[in-house]
């Protein structure tokens, strides 16, 4: 009999796993207690790969030798519970993966940041010429990729919630942007179990393979003296200290690493916002790491589109900018969003609240924020946090509503910024639907 291997979840790391599983022989069977969507039928059927939808059926999970879990099933799902209880090892997608290529592995991780920080080196590593696909939260499945369609190069986007569920992949190049409070809902509210989910980044790493991070965050540089890791370690930082393998020096970004160093003037990156600079930053030495010629580098690094929904500039109507970063789902970056921000800013935040602290952007919603306009079902938290601290507060309970009391409130010069704070489930489907209504309601002002 072969092995049985079960994928719980049958979205796109799950259909994905399956097809591997189903190329290497398993006994493969995929459970997705919601819909699975018709896209993934296909891929499953046409692959002769056994599926339930709509329910997990025991007796054909709890026989699994293994399971493969999307990262999106939390561990106090009841058929999770009882795989632990039979100890039935669950990994993630990444790490089944893992098991069968031999290609260089960059992977990205950090509370914010991460799509922007992957796609920049995904765009360096192409202009390059590089044989390299995108995996992870974005693009194709790595299985789907590692089974049919491989690459010598994968650039990876790493949740958390997949790197719960790794343990004996290895990075070749780890990056971790930063760490700051985001899904302990999923972590018992535990900030130090989301801390150690994030650093699974480095586990297995050698003296040949790199970390790469952000050197000013206190929490990842308190982990580092704690865990000491083997990686070579390339910290990176926006002001010029000693030790740093990427920096800014008089208005110029210069990395620094075994294969020489590489210069660019600051004003010339495509990405704009200190939080940005770090994500350049971040690119900048994975690229000097994999020995890409400066010229290639500098062009990527300056002729990079963006992502949408971060940041996204969308229209000036009357002199005020709308701006889209709908993806901004926590706290911390919506911080970074304010404080890129030069003008008198109308905010417009709320959502499904995740365990936020609202206290960390007091200060500057203080002193750069005309008016808050809360969007969601239940504002009350934001009502208790803000009231009296800014003159101007509204509720919106759909974002057509929010757009026009924005509109209404904002005066020429200033900007009108969707940065939640939150996730979007309460009245949306998903982020990219908040970002898309924003834009619409926006166009038709
Ligand atoms: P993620 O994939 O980690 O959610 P994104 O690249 O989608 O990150 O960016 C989400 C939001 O986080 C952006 O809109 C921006 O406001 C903020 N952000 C981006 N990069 C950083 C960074 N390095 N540090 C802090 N905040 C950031």
């Amino acid at each position: 009999m072969s092995r049985r291997v079960v994928i719980l979840g049958g979205g796109e790391s799950g259909a994905g796993a399956a097809a591997l599983a189903k190329a290497k022989g398993f006994d493969t069977f995929v459970s997705d207690f919601s819909a699975i969507p018709p896209k993934y039928k296909q891929m499953l059927d046409d692959r002769r790969i056994v599926w339930e939808e709509g329910k997990h059926t025991e007796e054909l999970i709890l026989n699994a030798d293994e399971v493969i879990k999307s990262p999106g099933i939390p561990d106090k799902a009841p058929i999770i519970v009882k795989l632990k209880e039979r100890n039935i090892p669950i990994i993630s997608e990444i790490e089944f993966a893992g098991r069968y290529t031999a290609s260089k592995m960059i992977c990205i991780t950090g509370s914010n940041g991460k799509t922007t920080t992957t796609m920049l080196i995904y765009h360096i590593l192409k202009k390059a010429g590089m044989d390299v696909g995108l995996a992870g939260n974005i693009g194709n499945s790595l299985a789907l990729q590692v089974a049919e369609s491989p690459h010598a190069f994968y650039v990876i986007e790493l949740s958390s919630f997949q790197l719960d569920n790794m343990y004996d992949f290895k990075a070749d190049i780890a990056i971790l942007l930063n760490i700051t409070p985001d899904h302990l809902d999923r972590y018992n509210y535990e900030m130090q179990n989301y801390v150690n989910a994030k650093f699974r980044i480095i586990q297995n790493q050698t003296e040949a393979d790199a970390f790469i991070f952000w050197n000013d965050d206190p929490v990842i540089s308190r982990e580092i003296a704690k865990r000491s890791p083997k990686a070579t370690l390339h910290p990176f930082s926006a002001e010029d200290k000693s030790g740093l393998k990427g920096y800014t020096k008089n208005k110029k970004v210069i990395i620094e690493t075994s294969n020489g160093t590489f210069t660019m003037e600051e004003d010339l990156l495509a990405l704009t916002g200190t939080h940005n600079l770090y994500n350049s930053l971040a690119a900048g030495i994975t690229a000097k790491i994999l020995d890409i010629q400066d010229e290639k580098i500098r062009e990527s690094l300056s002729d990079f589109a963006g992502v949408e929904h971060r940041l996204e500039k969308v229209l000036r109507i009357r002199g005020v900018d709308y701006i889209n970063d709908s993806k901004a789902t926590n706290v911390n970056s919506c911080w970074y969003a304010l404080q890129s921000m030069n003008t008198k800013i109308i905010l417009i935040l709320g959502g499904t609240d995740k365990g936020n602290d609202y206290s960390e952007i007091d200060e500057l919603v203080k002193k750069k924020v005309r008016a808050l306009i809360f969007l969601g079902v239940d504002n009350n938290k934001l009502h208790d946090f803000f009231d009296g601290k800014v003159s101007q507060i509204e509720d919106a309970r759909s974002m057509e509503e929010a757009v026009s009391k924005a509109y209404k409130l904002a005066e020429k010069g200033d900007t009108v910024l969707l940065s939640p704070c939150c996730a979007s489930f309460d009245l949306f489907k998903n982020y990219e639907d908040r970002g898309e209504q924003f834009k619409a309601c926006v166009r038709n002002l």
